[in-house]
């Protein structure tokens, strides 16, 4: 067994295991978590849920893998939200819109990038964990899509939309709540741990940096941070991701200009200082970089 294929088989059994393997899911309630008094976040086997209700409806932000629609549908109405009347798409995983195809086709209306609409459409490959995302049903793509942004005006509150181009994907958006101070990342951030980049559809790991500083100049010190995976943060945490983030890049940037390759600047170990701090979720440093290096 080669050496890049036993990475993959780690990063699998870590990462989406339930999204490939369709690990059944237990009967137990999910609690969402009070960010304020109308914005919760649905933790649970995908992408971290943001639910925002009010008396226009409610607003959801991805909808996780399709097996939890109905407990995440639950959790809603537990905290006195409705049956989601919008969502927006952060990109096009499956792991945060597995439940296109249950909410569209119950009515709710689909907002997205026009290249999440397009991927989901297409279906795709993600190499990365071997793992087809087959086309999504008409009923589960975006109704409305964008190149660049929206507002939404709901529930006493603006909610803008904001697209970042080739950071995790080609198709991030973030979604900053004006009044109650509250910023959604998609995966743009992963909370603690070495984030997934999709390289193979347009994500890089200069872009994500980009984006990062992006919703930083959005960010004061009162401001919640909803990250795409991983527990609610603030600014400082960002601060220090995207100071991660920058310290990798310019390690791999001159391992890269010097011609290695993704395995011989692995082997070199240049983020040892920092794995400790940052190895422990999804992946190790090992194989985090031969996942981004393709796009450094
Ligand atoms: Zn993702």
């Amino acid at each position: 067994m080669g050496r890049k294929y036993r990475v993959v088989l780690s990063v699998l059994t870590v990462l989406f295991l339930g999204w490939v393997v369709a690990t059944p899911v237990d009967a137990d309630t999910i609690l969402p978590v009070r960010v304020t008094d109308h914005i919760f976040v649905i933790a649970d086997k995908g992408g971290n849920v943001g639910v925002f209700i009010g008396k226009d409806g409610t607003f959801l932000i991805d909808d996780s893998f399709a097996p939890l629609t109905e407990k995440i549908v639950a959790a809603i109405k537990s905290v006195g939200g409705d049956f989601p009347r919008f969502l927006i798409n952060t990109h096009f995983h499956g792991d945060h819109t597995g439940g296109n195809e249950n909410l569209g086709s119950g009515g709710t209306l689909i907002f997205a990038h026009d290249n999440v609409r397009q991927q989901l459409k297409d279906g795709a490959y993600l190499r990365a964990f071997d793992k087809k995302m087959v086309p999504t049903l008409p009923a589960g793509l975006p109704v409305v899509t964008f190149s660049e942004g929206l507002s939404f005006h709901i529930n006493g509150d603006t909610v803008r939309v904001i697209h970042v181009s080739h950071a995790h994907t080609d198709g991030d958006s973030f979604i900053v709540f004006e009044q109650a101070n509250v910023i959604h990342t998609g995966d743009i951030m992963f909370n603690g741990f070495y984030p997934f980049i999709d390289v193979d559809h347009g994500g890089s790991l200069l872009g994500t940096i980009q984006g990062v500083d992006i919703i930083l100049s959005l960010t004061d010190d009162e401001t919640v941070i909803i990250p795409g995976h991983g527990p609610l943060g603030d600014k400082v945490q960002l601060q220090q991701y995207r100071e991660m983030l920058w310290t990798a890049y310019g390690r791999l940037k001159k391992l890269k200009e010097k011609g290695k390759t993704a395995l011989e600047a692995a082997d070199l170990e240049p983020l040892a200082d920092i794995e400790s701090a940052w190895g422990d979720g999804m992946f190790s440093g090992d194989e985090w970089i031969e996942l981004i290096y393709p796009q450094i």
